[in-house]
Formats: structure tokens, C-alpha cells, sequence
């Protein structure tokens, strides 16, 4: 019987044991490993606990965007989980390895592992899986996307740090939970909404929203992820003349807002056709050029 999968370039893996600076054994700080092998133990505290961190960076006909950016954040995330600080030049050098490791394809999303390590070894675990992306064209058109109550507070940050809000951690189980109840709702995607009303963000998305001729995002406060897409969108629009803010949201003004887009590294910018019950309008054009400049081609 002949197979019906399509032909995808195989996925590369980089094992970093230099991650959080050179190996004490004097080995290099990363190598090429068999994606197809076993390589992670099973006392990983990443299997065992759900504790690690990660970031996903997106390439666009072989270049990776906002490789910079992207490390802060792990930073970032590694200080919040009091985790080792990533060593930043082993991790470029990584990824650039991993990029020209791959098979030239037009979007590759390049995924940085980094985990507590083995139950009692103090050492992170790290990788770096590039595969081809999964495509996202109709979700660049337009989606229909679902409110869904996170079941917290805008004032986690404040109150409960322990929760990890804005940490990019990789318990995202809750995430990818909330993701399949928005497919069983008939939507593409959902928008999570705080206890006290608030928009927050998508599961793996940052939320941006147009109303005349200001753009406003969530604020960092309010326990979101810090996203890069919105970074270089804002720096675009302020460019332009545009207004840009963090500022709190409830649904309704989003729903009565003049375009709303969910925002990531691989999936880029989605504009949000319809929110719950109501349509938005969708500005393919300007959609376009967020394209363009979440892709590093603007
Ligand atoms: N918020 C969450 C929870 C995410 O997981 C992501 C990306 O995966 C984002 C926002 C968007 O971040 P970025 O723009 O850096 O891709």
C-alpha cells in the first residue's frame, strides 16, 4: 500500500546542554540528535512537573524573526520560574544551527525548550525543534473567535505572582484545553476574559484592537505574555501616526471596535471576523501589512 502523507521535510533537533553557559565536561554547547530517537528522561522535571519554559520563533524563507526579542522573553520567563538564566549567544548560535540544519521551506516555526532538568541535578534541559510550519493561511483571513472566562483576575500579577502570569511556561495544557473548546463552539480560536471583565489574550496569541485611529493591546499587568508580534506592529503604527496604548478592554469594546486581530510569531496576524455573535469589520489590506512585517519582509 502506498502512503498518503504528504512529503514534509523531516524536523531538525539541537540538544543544548550548553544552555545556560558552557558544558563542565568541556563537550560542545549544542549538537544535531535523531528527532526520531528517544531523548528525553522520563525524571525530566519538564514530564514529571510541567516545568520548564519555551519560546517559538517564526522563519520566513529562512529568516528567523525577532530572535531578540524572543530571548528577553525567556529570560524573562526563566527569572520568573527562578530557573538558570539562558546563555544568550549558545541560544543564537543554536537556532541559527537549526535553521541550516533544516530543509529550506517558506515558514518554519523553530521551538526553544528549556526545563527545570532532571529531579535533582540543579542543570536545565534544553532543545531546539524546527518543523515545517503547519499552514495558517485561512486563519490569516479571518476567524471566528469565542470569549472564554480564565477564571482569573487582571490583579494576579499583583496578588498571586505564584501563578506565573505572563510567564510562558510550559504547562500549557490549559491552554491548549481552552483551544478545543473554542473548535467545539465552532470557532477557530478564543479570547480569554478576566474575572473582572477584562480582555486578556488568546491561548497563544496577543490580542490587538483598532478603534479609530488608536491601536491597544492588553497591558503586561494584567498577567498577559509580553508578545513580540505587538512590539513590532506598535514601533510599525507609531511610525505611521498612529496612536498605540496598553489599556484594559471589556468584550463590548472590542466587539465594538473597529478590527481586532489575534497575534503570534507563526500564525502572524488573524483578524477576528466575528467575536461570540458579533462581526467586525476585517482590513485585509492593513492585515497585509502586519503580514509583511511579522514575516521580516517590511
Ligand atoms: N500570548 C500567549 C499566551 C502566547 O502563547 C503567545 C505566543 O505563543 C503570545 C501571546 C504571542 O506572542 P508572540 O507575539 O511573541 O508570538
Amino acid at each position: 500500500m502506498t502512503s498518503s502523507l504528504p512529503d514534509t521535510p523531516a524536523p531538525v533537533l539541537l540538544l543544548v546542554p550548553g544552555a545556560a553557559g558552557a558544558p563542565s565536561d568541556g563537550t560542545a554547547p549544542f549538537h544535531l540528535a535523531d528527532p526520531t530517537a528517544p531523548q528525553l528522561k522520563v525524571t525530566d522535571l519538564v514530564v514529571t512537573r510541567g516545568d520548564g519554559i519555551f519560546e517559538t520563533v517564526g522563519v520566513f524563507d529562512g529568516t528567523p524573526v525577532n530572535v531578540g526579542p524572543h530571548l528577553d522573553r525567556l529570560a524573562r520567563s526563566a527569572f520568573l520560574l527562578e530557573l538558570p538564566a539562558p546563555h544568550r549567544e549558545t541560544l543564537v548560535a543554536a537556532i541559527d544551527a537549526a535553521i541550516e540544519a533544516h530543509t529550506d521551506v517558506a515558514e518554519l516555526s523553530v521551538r526553544i525548550m528549556y526545563t527545570r532538568g532532571l529531579e535533582g541535578a540543579g542543570a536545565p534541559t534544553c532543545w531546539i525543534h524546527a518543523r515545517t510550519a503547519d499552514d495558517w493561511t485561512a486563519y490569516r483571513s479571518g476567524i471566528r473567535v469565542v470569549t472564554l472566562d480564565r477564571g482569573l483576575s487582571t490583579t494576579v500579577p499583583e496578588t498571586s505572582p505564584w501563578l506565573l502570569p505572563g510567564a510562558k511556561t510550559l504547562s500549557y495544557a490549559v491552554n491548549m484545553a481552552a483551544g478545543r473548546e473554542a473548535k467545539r463552539r465552532g470557532a477557530a480560536d478564543c479570547l480569554f476574559v478576566a474575572t473582572d471583565g477584562y480582555v486578556l489574550e488568546g491561548p497563544t496569541s496577543t490580542l490587538l484592537v483598532r478603534q479609530g485611529d488608536t491601536f491597544t493591546t492588553t497591558p503586561v499587568s494584567a498577567g498577559v505574555l509580553p508578545g513580540t508580534c505587538v512590539n513590532t506592529l506598535f514601533a510599525d503604527l507609531q511610525r505611521a501616526g498612529h496612536q498605540v496604548r496598553e489599556h484594559l478592554m471589556t468584550v463590548a469594546d472590542v466587539a465594538g471596535s473597529d478590527g481586532a486581530w489575534l497575534l503570534s510569531s507563526t500564525r502572524l496576524a488573524a483578524p477576528i471576523s466575528q467575536l461570540d455573535d458579533t462581526d467586525l469589520p476585517v482590513d485585509l489590506e492593513l492585515t497585509k501589512r502586519f503580514e509583511a512585517l511579522l514575516t521580516g519582509k517590511a
